[in-house]
C-alpha cells in the first residue's frame, strides 16, 4: 500500500505524522520500471480492459526492452477465470504480478491469491494501467502538487470516481477523527 492522496495525509498529520511525499503507483512506476530492467526481471500485467492492458504490455516492452511482460490479463473476467489465471501467471514464470484494479479491490485479490502463485512479488497499482496506456488523462502536475489530483479524476471519471471521493473519502476522515490518537511517545513501561 502506498501513502498514496491527501486522506491519507490528513490522516497522518492527524495521528502527528508529517508525510513527507505523496507516494503512488503511477509515479513510482519509472522508478520500477529502471531496477527492473537492471535486474532482468519479467513482470506479468493484471488488471484494466483487455484493450487497456495489451496496450500497457505493447508500450511497456518497447519503452524497457529489458523487462519481459511474461503475461497479462484483463482485470474484469478474475472471477469466472479464477483457476484459468492462476495457471496463467504460474505457467508466465513471472517474477513480479503488477495488479490494477483499483483500491481496495486488487488488494483483496492479491490477499486471496498470492499463497497459489509462485511470484516473487505483487503489487497493487490502481489506475497506473489508465494512465501509462493514454487511455485516462493524468492531472497537470501543479494540482498533483497541490495535493488535489482527486478533484481532476471526478471531473475526468465523475460516474466511476463519485462514490469514492464524495462518500468514501469524507468517511474515511470521520472514521479518522474517530479514532483515538496514538501517543506521540511510549511512556516508560509501556506494552509495546
Ligand atoms: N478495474 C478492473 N476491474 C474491475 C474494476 C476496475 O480491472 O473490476 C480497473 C479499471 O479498468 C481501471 C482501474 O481498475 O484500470 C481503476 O483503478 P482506479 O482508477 O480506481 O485506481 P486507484 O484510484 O485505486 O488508483
Amino acid at each position: 500500500m502506498f501513502a498514496d492522496g491527501i486522506g491519507v495525509k490528513m490522516a497522518a498529520r492527524w495521528q502527528g505524522l508529517a508525510l513527507s511525499e505523496n507516494v503512488n503507483g503511477t509515479d513510482m512506476f519509472p522508478l520500477l520500471c529502471e531496477q527492473l530492467e537492471m535486474n532482468n526481471t519479467s513482470v506479468y500485467l493484471l488488471g484494466a480492459t483487455p484493450c487497456v492492458v495489451a496496450k500497457v504490455a505493447k508500450r511497456l516492452g518497447t519503452q524497457y526492452p529489458g523487462i519481459r511482460v511474461a503475461g497479462y490479463s484483463d482485470g474484469y473476467s478474475y472471477s469466472e477465470r479464477k483457476n484459468e489465471l492462476k495457471s496463467l501467471i504460474n505457467q508466465s514464470k513471472a517474477d513480479l504480478l503488477l495488479v490494477a484494479m483499483g483500491a481496495p479491490r486488487q488488494e483483496r485479490w492479491i490477499d486471496e491469491n498470492i499463497r497459489e502463485l509462485n511470484i516473487k512479488a505483487a503489487m497493487g497499482v490502481g489506475g497506473l494501467f489508465d494512465f501509462y496506456s493514454g487511455e485516462v488523462p493524468r492531472a497537470p502536475v501543479w494540482l498533483r502538487e497541490l495535493s488535489l489530483e482527486w478533484i481532476w479524476r471526478l471531473a475526468v471519471q465523475p460516474r466511476n470516481k463519485a462514490k469514492r471521493y464524495l462518500i468514501g473519502n469524507p468517511l474515511f476522515l470521520l472514521r479518522v477523527v474517530l479514532t483515538p490518537r496514538a501517543p506521540s511517545k511510549p511512556s516508560r513501561g509501556a506494552i509495546l
